[in-house]
């Protein structure tokens, strides 16, 4: 097993065209990728349904699992494209939005967006940021279909840049008519989570949730928590969803850079006490779009976030569009392993008063505090859903996870889940003994555990039923019980 199946904290990159390479894409798999986020703001479904596809197909010829995020553009209210390339902006200049322009003919004077309603949401004297606030315009006027600033931070601005305005407010539907058909490419790509963009309260989630099953999806969906009525909706969105990403880009233009970190870190925890997934996203490695490596701040945010304890860091730019794909996620890597290190694994006195809610989470609980206090060196959960290794996970411990399922989706889903890892296992034995020894012997050809070694095991005793494991097992590798005699008394 390689090094970076160690690592407890999972690696997010966006596609794009910097990773259409499939030998970029083997760097970044053999580097450590994780999950892969197809984002949906960019590109047609065409491209997006072969870059699943071939991502996938490099994973399988590594022998590795890789999980793909389809992230909805929603109601991101973005400018149109420019004729000749970027263009500058400089502070004092006047740059007019114009809802009735050329969607491909903007220039350093005036461009398209093609939110029309924006002449009407807006007023002289608001401040719009620009491209995650890196450009700040002020609203000198207000006509027809032009909104026309006066630019006071300029800078470089390209293609299909967001616009904010500040102290958010923008009004649009959490689901557009786009995102609409790109939940059917969602779901004929067999998006393993689907990503749902500015939802405002549960109901968006519940919303998106319905028409990705009623097209025939089956991934879990992300809540992307960008939008201060969000944080005010925190509880509500969470229980909604099955994981949040903390996308702080257009939440830092909303509620303000500063309010960021202790948000981040509200939301990592609650999603973690709910038994939900947390995301850490956006300018994680930001410098490394145009450098081999990161700054000393990127290093202190990716192990700041480690120590929160999300699930996974993501990577937007630095490799969708980046210099350094591979390098981007080799740093994160690396970062994630040392401050993993660093973190309290004691501290299993978490949840003792709460009240389980399920046999398996039971289960799931038990197997943890014990893990975390005999000193096992492997959890192996034979699982149908992954929910008792989701369980697990919540809890902080130095101590792998490996989800044994006979069910690629599973497999595919877990790939998001700290420290646990995906396993493919398919044992048609019913003899309680053969299932054990052969889920130890897989970990052993893994180079996973070694004789001598304890290992608990949890699973159900009928196995193919979901939500059914209420049992734990401890043995010590390489003193394997013998077959039982079919009576049933072995679990
Ligand atoms: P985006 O979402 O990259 O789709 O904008 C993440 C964020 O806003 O941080
Ligand atoms: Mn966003």
């Amino acid at each position: 097993m390689a090094a970076h199946m160690l690592r407890r904290t999972k690696i997010i990159a966006t596609l794009g065209p910097a990773t259409d390479d499939p030998k970029t894409l083997d760097r970044m798999i053999e580097a450590g990728l994780d999950v892969v986020r197809i984002n949906f703001s960019h590109g047609t479904a065409e491209e997006h349904l072969e870059r699943a596809e071939r991502v996938r197909n490099r994973a399988r010829a590594h022998g590795r699992q890789v999980g793909v995020l389809a992230d909805l553009q929603g109601p991101k209210i973005r400018i149109e494209r420019f004729r000749d390339g970027p263009i500058q902006l400089t502070e004092g200049d006047l740059f007019t939005i114009d809802t009735a322009h050329d969607p491909n003919g903007g220039d350093a004077q005036v461009v398209a967006t093609s939110y029309k309603q924006l002449p009407e949401d807006v007023n002289r004297g608001d401040t719009l940021l620009i491209d995650d606030g890196r450009l700040v315009l002020w609203v000198e006027e207000v006509h027809t279909t032009k909104v026309t600033c006066r630019v006071v931070v300029g800078g470089t601005l390209s293609d299909r840049k967001g616009i904010n305005r500040l102290g958010g407010g923008l009004s649009a539907p959490a689901l557009t008519q786009k995102d609409y058909d790109d939940i059917r490419t969602a779901a004929k790509m067999e998006a393993d989570y689907l990503a749902v963009s500015f939802p405002r309260c549960g109901q968006d989630i519940e919303n998106a949730r319905k028409l990705f099953r009623e097209a025939g999806g089956h991934g879990a969906i992300v809540a992307k928590v960008e939008r201060a009525e969000a944080v005010e909706a925190m509880e509500e969105i969470i229980l909604a969803s099955d994981a949040i990403m903390v996308a702080r880009g257009d939440l830092g233009v909303e509620i303000g850079d500063a309010a960021l970190p202790p948000v981040q870190k509200r939301l990592i925890q609650t999603a973690r006490r709910l038994n939900r997934v947390a995301i850490t996203a956006t300018q994680m490695m930001e410098s490394m779009i145009h450098s081999p490596i990161p700054t000393r701040a990127e290093v202190f945010d990716v192990a700041n976030a480690v120590l929160d304890g999300t699930d996974a860091v993501m990577l937007s730019a630095e490799t969708a569009t980046g210099d350094f794909p591979d390098k981007a996620i080799a740093a994160m890597d690396r970062v994630c392993l040392e401050a993993e290190k660093q973190r309290n694994i004691t501290g299993a006195e978490h949840r003792i008063n709460t009240r389980f809610q399920h046999v398996d989470e039971g289960i799931a609980m038990a197997a943890m505090y014990t893990a975390n206090h005999l000193g096992v060196k492997a959890i192996i959960a034979l699982t149908e859903s992954g929910s008792t290794a989701l369980w697990m996970s919540r809890i902080a411990s130095g101590i792998p996870i490996y989800a044994l399922t006979p069910h690629v989706g599973t497999r595919r889903k877990v790939t998001l889940y700290r420290g646990v890892y995906p396993v493919s296992f398919v044992c048609n034995s019913t003899d309680h003994a053969t299932v054990n020894a052969e889920a130890v012997d897989e970990l052993l050809r893994r180079g996973a555990v070694r004789d001598g070694d304890l290992v608990i095991i949890t699973k159900g005793d009928l196995i193919g039923v979901r939500g059914g494991t209420n049992a734990m097992k401890i043995v010590r590798v390489g003193e394997m019980l013998q077959p039982s005699d079919g009576q049933g008394q072995n679990v």
